[in-house]
């Protein structure tokens, strides 16, 4: 076996493939940017090479540094993780003509299968049934109003380089095409340094499938079954689950069987997905195969007991696969949520910075369920603007998938984080959701469920009641310290919108109240004045909620529900309800910069008369081009910044009359 490798990669997926390497005695060599100096992979690898600037251009996707890494270390292969070089045909070969492994597919294999044009030209000769479209190259947006009308609206631009959900976009008619395709194609160059396009049937409604698939270099070939992950957002999975509530046995077998066939036409060995969508009736059609490890890997390592990362260095290193397709079952359920450094509240805008706190929930068995969080960082990192805004995945495993939902939902409820935005509370509401529970996924599940966007979930009784006890008990402590006079037994709290009288009785550390209706138990497991989270238990049952003071009361979350709590004696609460309701400042007419980014255009000059709907400016963030658009018709009354110019989240772009 290799003795040392080097990990062309960074954070979470570098720290997972460190583990991994120190459970088979090898040791670790990791490269890291400027960015990345202080980072866990660097402090866990055994080594640690700095190769330049915090840009991927200036350090992980530059080969040569990444060779140079290798020859000082004496590394004997190179595990590229997923993104950057994972899937670059040329860094394959080069690594091989200098006599090093590549931990990864053969570079035909990359080749074949790593470019979405060529891959689905591939599949169609292996007999794998795929999407309707265009399969070639598209030259102008003209070319590309003729192939949309031939294929009949809705289509999918696509970037034939793409990846991550980047250069993606749908479009329903005419006008969408000619503004879609050329967005497509500068996100295409600016992302990935190929401007190549085309177009497929864009398949409404559908669910994303994928099947994991192995291979050595002794032409054995096995698949490790399925992943759904129809719960996505702007094209990118957040939620992903293994298997696959819409599979039966039968297309089980089916997808496997295409997946596998594909990966024996082009010699595959190693680990590798074959991505499908399916339809609701369970039809299915080859989307593209990702020649390397996926994100989303852990769900299938809990439901097989596989090691995907400890098979891909074996048969990297020419060992055979150590069992067959009989020898592999689907044992359990296992949910992941990748947890963003993004702002569910505002369309899901990245939104980076330090994480101020961070403490993820206890790992490991607990009961009959299974936790794992895979992350490259600490309480105290920052989560920068040159990657992923990835700050960890959280995975669960049950033997049942409502057993799965569960852990997953405690787990979010024990995950705490501060100092950046984050997707804690919207995973959180589609754990609790009804309509995740019963398995009815798709592809707009997010836009399906929340239409207007996310704005967290209403309280249930049960949450009104817990988050009321919560203020109750966090107001006693402050008053017992502050004014202990003025301590009493009779409140009224107000929890929402709804206010209700209590009564309230307390003695170390368990505070009952009654509401009249009914009576309810907190204790207080942990809980000092200052600290943002309380953790206790409620009717039987333990819990964590988020506490923040407010300039009145409390702001409480628990999973997907935020109440602003107050505790008041009957005479405040009748001076409260006499105060004319706070009127929020009025917004709407002003375009907002829903992020910090770069000016690209202003489309609209002072004096100007706009229609809803047309573009106001075009902002680049993330390396994504986002149109703004007109909310509203009108005049425009000033333009308050240029093209070139920086902007910062929330600040005022253009302002109507
Ligand atoms: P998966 O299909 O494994 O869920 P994604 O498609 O979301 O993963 O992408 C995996 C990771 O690799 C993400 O961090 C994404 O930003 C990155 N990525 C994917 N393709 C490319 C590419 N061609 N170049 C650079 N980064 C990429
Ligand atoms: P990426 O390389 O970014 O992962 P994919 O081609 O895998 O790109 O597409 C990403 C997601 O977009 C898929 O998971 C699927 O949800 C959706 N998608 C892609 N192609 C289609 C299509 N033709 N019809 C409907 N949805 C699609
Ligand atoms: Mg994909």
């Amino acid at each position: 076996m290799f003795s040392k490798i080097l990990i062309a990669n960074r954070g979470e997926i570098a720290v997972r493939i460190i583990k991994t390497a120190r459970k088979m005695g090898i040791k670790t060599v990791v490269v890291y940017s400027e960015a990345d100096a202080d980072s866990m992979a660097v402090e866990m690898a055994d080594e640690a090479v700095f190769i330049g600037g915090a840009p991927a251009s200036e350090s992980y996707l530059v080969a040569d540094k990444i060779v140079d890494a290798v020859r000082q270390t004496g590394a004997q292969a190179v595990h590229p993780g997923f993104g950057f070089l994972s899937e670059n045909a040329s860094f394959a070969r080069r690594l091989a003509a200098e006599g090093i492994v590549f931990i990864g597919p053969n570079p035909k294999a990359i080749e074949a299968m790593g470019d979405k044009i060529e891959s689905k030209k591939f599949a169609g000769k292996a007999g794998v049934s795929t999407v309707p479209g265009h399969v070639g190259e598209i030259s102008d947006t003209r070319h590309a109003i003729q192939i949309a009308e031939e294929i009949g609206y809705p289509v999918m631009i696509k970037a034939s380089a793409g990846g991550g959900g980047k250069g993606i976009r749908v479009a329903w008619s005419r006008k969408d095409v000619e503004e879609g395709f050329p967005a497509v194609r500068a996100e295409a160059k600016a992302s990935f340094g190929d401007d190549r396009i085309f177009i497929e049937k864009f398949i409404e409604s559908p669910r994303h499938v994928e099947i994991q698939v192995l291979g050595d270099k002794h032409g054995n070939v096995v698949h490790l079954f399925e992943r759904e992950c129809s719960i996505q957002r702007r094209n990118q999975k957040v939620i992903e689950e293994a298997p696959s509530p819409l599979l039966d046995e039968k297309t089980r077998r089916a997808m496997g069987e295409q997946a596998v066939a594909l990966a024996k036409a082009v010699n595959y060995d190693s680990a590798g997905t074959v991505e499908f969508v399916a339809g609701q009736d369970k039809s299915f059609f080859f989307l593209e195969m990702n020649t390397r490890l996926q994100v989303e890997h852990p769900v299938t390592e809990l439901i097989t007991g596989v090691d995907l990362v400890e098979q891909m260095i074996r048969v990297a290193y020419g060992e055979k696969l150590p069992f067959a397709q009989k020898d592999l079952k689907i044992n359990g359920w296992a949910m992941e949520s990748r947890i963003y450094a993004e702002d569910p509240y505002r369309g899901f805008l990245p939104s980076i910075g330090r994480l101020v706190r961070y403490a993820p929930p206890p790992e490991g068995e607990i009961g009959p369920t299974i936790t794992r969080n895979d992350a490259g960082v600490r309480e105290g990192d920052e989560i920068s603007m040159f990657y992923d805004p990835m700050i960890s995945k959280l995975s669960t495993w049950g033997k049942t998938r409502e057993a799965a939902i569960d852990a997953m939902g405690r787990a979010l409820e024990d995950f705490h984080i501060e100092g950046l935005g984050q997707n804690i509370p919207f995973l959180a509401a589609v754990m609790d959701q009804k309509r995740f529970r019963s398995g009815k996924l798709s592809t707009n599940y997010i836009k399906d469920e929340f239409p207007e966007g996310f704005q967290g979930l209403p309280p249930t009784d049960f949450q009104r009641d817990l988050m009321s006890a919560v203020a109750l008990s966090m107001h006693r402590t402050l008053t017992r310290r502050a004014a202990p006079n003025l301590l009493r037994d009779d409140w009224i709290v107000i929890a929402g919108h709804q206010s209700r009288p209590v009564k309230v009785a307390a003695d170390n550390g368990t505070l009952i109240a009654d509401f009249g209706t009914r009576k309810v138990k907190l204790e207080t497991i942990d809980w000092r004045p200052g600290s943002s989270q309380f953790r206790g238990k409620f009717a039987g049952r333990e819990f964590t909620v988020t506490v923040k003071p407010a300039a009145e009361g409390f702001v409480i979350r628990h999973r997907a529900t935020t109440l602003n709590v107050l505790v008041l004696s009957p005479r405040s609460a009748e001076l409260h309800e006499k105060l004319p309701p706070k009127k929020a400042a009025d917004t709407s007419k002003m375009v907002l910069s829903p992020m910090p980014g770069l000016v690209v255009s202003i489309d609209v000059a002072q004096g100007q008369d706009v229609k809803t709907g047309e573009i106001v400016a075009v902002l680049e963030a993330m390396k994504m081009q986002n149109i703004l658009r007109a909310e509203r018709d009108g005049t425009i009354k000033a333009v308050n910044v240029k093209s070139g110019d920086s902007v910062a989240a929330d600040e005022v772009l253009v302002e109507f009359a």
